[in-house]
């Protein structure tokens, strides 16, 4: 068995135990494979292993590692396989990104949503978008607060961009807390879900993608429909030293 394997195997082990726990089916919970930092022949390992939604955080990044997620399909032999962009996004490379990903999962301004709108206008496609909400008040942290005038504006704007497809909402938990903090800060995503799913009728939120290698299973509890763990699958990481 390869470490991967390993990996993967103890990880679906947690996973099953959490949706036990949470009483829901596995296949209720979609695993994306966070292969930020690692080289594109770990996407191809993890396919191969039948993983077919990957995360990445840096368009540079992903762009040295193949031309697009289309060319990564092929190169994997799996038309199934998505390549989401996970991680903060500046206007100025919407266009980039919106020809290198399947999905942005990091939308949080206004300013952001229209120009991947535009992006995907161009190319003649619907783009899925996630809208990430920041539920701590850590400084780093990315994401619109949930009652800021951003946000208000976002949800209202969001129906009118007929090249984007919203579909949910991230979150990312604050770093070394206490498990009820986590737990609160992954609720919080979901009551946020269910109060705009009545003020935001024109909207349509199912997704909930919470939960990193050190959180998932609460996450899952607290009503996670997406996971996104890297460590726990590739091992730890070398800090990032690309320019971006
Ligand atoms: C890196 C990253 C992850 C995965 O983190 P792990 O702790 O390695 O599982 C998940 N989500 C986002 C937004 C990330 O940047």
């Amino acid at each position: 068995m390869t470490a991967l394997e390993e990996n993967l195997e103890r990880l679906e082990d947690a996973i099953a135990a959490a949706c036990r726990k949470a009483a829901c089916a596995r296949s209720e919970i979609e695993l994306m494979a966070v292969s930020k930092t690692y080289p594109a022949a770990i996407i191809a390992e993890a396919a191969s292993l039948g993983l077919t939604l990957f995360g990445e955080n840096r368009v540079q990044e992903f762009a040295n590692k193949a031309v697009d997620a289309a060319e990564l399909r092929s190169t994997c032999g799996n038309d199934d396989l998505r390549v989401h962009l996970i991680g903060h996004l500046q206007s100025n490379k919407a266009a980039r990104a919106v020809e290198l990903f399947d999905a942005i999962d990091s939308v949080d301004s206004v300013r952001l949503a229209e120009r991947l709108n535009e992006g995907a206008a161009k190319l003649g496609k619907r783009l899925p978008v996630l809208i990430e909400v920041k539920l701590s008040p850590e400084e780093t942290k990315a994401g619109l607060e949930p009652e800021s005038t951003e946000a208000t504006q976002l949800l209202e704007r969001l129906p009118d961009l007929a090249h984007l497809d919203p579909q949910g909402l991230m979150t990312i938990a604050p770093w070394g807390v206490a498990e009820d903090v986590t737990r609160s800060c992954f609720r919080s995503l979901r009551v946020w879900r269910d109060r705009w799913a009545v003020t935001r009728p024109r909207l349509q939120l199912d997704v909930l993608s919470m939960g990193m290698s050190g959180d998932f299973p609460l996450a899952i509890e607290e009503g996670a429909t997406r996971i996104r763990v890297g460590t726990a699958l590739f091992g730890k990481r070398q800090p990032w030293t690309g320019a971006e």
